[in-house]
């Protein structure tokens, strides 16, 4: 799919955001000592847990493979789960998710789950899934499309007190979550329509029940006296002025949503009501089009379909991306694209974030190992060492998705020296009978029934499984 995606400053200033927190993320060395105690350590704990367990559980999620071989160091893979077709479908687990998600947890096998999903708080949905799947989860290794849009608050970006538009499936949830995150000045579509109907004039105001909160500042309707390029931002001081605006899962009412975000694109500087004298103006760069300082637009994925109850999959946000590029192309009359910022699976963004978060999460996991064998020795917890426990060799991105998952694992280069490798599974949106190619970018390292022979698949190229020939 990979739609066109154009970067500007404000990109880069996430990306330097993310960036300089990733080499941070890995900064930390191992000492020599610590990586001696925590392997040994590990080696106690597996032991440890073996006979805990020997009595009442089994440690296998199949008859061919369980692991606990004595004289293993801590593992340097990980697991990162798209979950809409690999570990639930139509909100039902995929057979065999609980018990592998379970498994990796009794053995300390540290993974995250990896959705382009989203439209709740991360700590709804970590509930929420912990339910349906049976097993305890944590906002520690859970990343949502939107969960990066965090990162935004601080750094170049400095959105937490700017004013921010947000759109999505549902205003007040969007509103609500960009509120946990930290953004103070949330306002939604519903806001603006309500503050002036004509905005909209296929909706009739009496009807409208979507519910909306009043604006921080009046919209700009001062016809009588247009902008110009002499006009100074004094002007418009004591208008609304939004400062970036953000999809955060797959809005609902598209026709709004697109008239709002347009007009923004079109404003002077993001004063809403406001046309920029610059569009279309061929002396400047990009005919003036998003070069007056509008605000930028981020999208959290870009899945143009998803797999739901339907028998055929659905549009997902990506389709509203493309109609809303579409429009734009038509007003700009094909001089220029539309400039938006895309995170989720398969951006770069997302899993440069995912992996820094999998890497505080394995380093957490594998230090309280360390920690419960300095106990049992009476060491101090000083002696722990500052680092994770070796680095982090290879992460196993499992998915539905040739598109997102599998494009996104492939194309990711880790500033850590991290293998992301795909393994596609045949649960979800992807189906050989469908015709859906797998080639260049969209080919996986692996196909895969489902997620639990996923990961058994990865557990043998490890060597952590019975039965398994090495590395391939
Ligand atoms: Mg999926």
């Amino acid at each position: 799919m990979a739609a066109a995606v154009f970067c500007r400053s404000s990109l880069r200033g996430l990306t330097a955001s993310l960036s300089s927190r990733t080499a941070a993320a890995f900064a930390p060395a191992l000492s020599s000592r610590a990586a001696s105690v925590a392997r040994r350590c590990w080696i106690d704990d597996q032991l440890s847990r073996r006979r805990r367990r020997v009595a009442g559980s089994t440690r296998r999620f199949s008859s061919d493979v369980h692991v606990g071989r004595t004289g293993r160091e801590p593992p340097s893979f990980a697991f990162a789960f798209d979950i809409d077709g690999v570990l639930l479908h139509v909100a039902k687990p995929i057979p065999g998710a609980p018990e592998v998600l379970k498994f990796l947890d009794d053995n300390n096998i540290p993974f995250i789950l990896l959705t382009n999903g989203g439209g709740k708080h991360e700590t709804e949905r970590v509930k929420d899934l912990g339910d349906k799947l049976g097993v305890q989860l944590s906002t520690d290794n859970f990343v949502q499309s939107h969960t990066p849009f965090r990162e935004l608050l601080e750094g170049p970006d400095n959105l937490r007190d700017k004013t921010v538009l947000v759109t999505g499936s549902d205003y007040e949830k969007c509103r609500a979550i960009f509120h946990e995150y930290g953004f103070k000045n949330v306002i939604t579509p519903a806001d603006i329509y309500s503050a002036d109907p004509t905005i909209f004039p296929f909706q009739s105001p009496k009807s409208y029940t979507t519910p909306s909160q009043p604006l921080p500042r009046p919209l700009y309707n001062e016809t009588a006296h247009p902008i110009s390029t002499t006009t100074t931002a004094s002007t418009f001081h004591s208008h609304l002025k939004v400062d970036a605006i953000f999809v955060l899962n797959d809005p609902r009412d598209w026709a709004l949503d697109i008239q709002v975000i347009t007009d923004l694109l079109l404003s002077h500087a993001g004063y809403a009501g406001t046309y920029s004298p610059l569009n279309n103006n061929p002396s400047v760069p990009n005919f003036g089009w998003q070069r007056d300082g509008q605000p930028p637009l981020y999208f959290s994925n870009a899945d143009l379909f998803w797999s739901a109850g339907y028998h055929l999959p659905r549009f997902g946000q990506g389709a509203f991306q493309a109609a809303l590029a579409g429009i734009w192309r038509r007003i700009t009359g094909g001089r220029a694209e539309l400039e938006r910022v895309c995170i989720g699976k398969p951006y770069g963004e997302t899993y440069r974030f995912a992996e820094r978060l999998l890497g505080k999460h394995r380093r957490e996991v594998l230090r309280e190992i360390i920690r419960m064998g300095h106990h049992q020795a009476g060491k101090e917890e000083e002696d722990l060492g500052p680092g994770p426990v070796g680095p982090l060799r290879t992460v196993y991105m499992v998915g539905d998705n040739p598109e997102s998952d599998i494009a996104g694992a492939n194309r990711h280069i880790s500033e850590g020296g991290t293998e992301w490798v795909s393994v596609l599974v045949r649960t979800g949106v992807w189906s050989e009978a469908r015709g859906g190619r797998l080639e260049g970018e969209f080919t996986p390292r692996e196909v895969v029934d489902d997620v639990a022979a996923a990961v058994k698949w990865a557990l043998k190229r490890e060597g952590w499984a019975q039965g398994e020939g090495g590395r391939s």
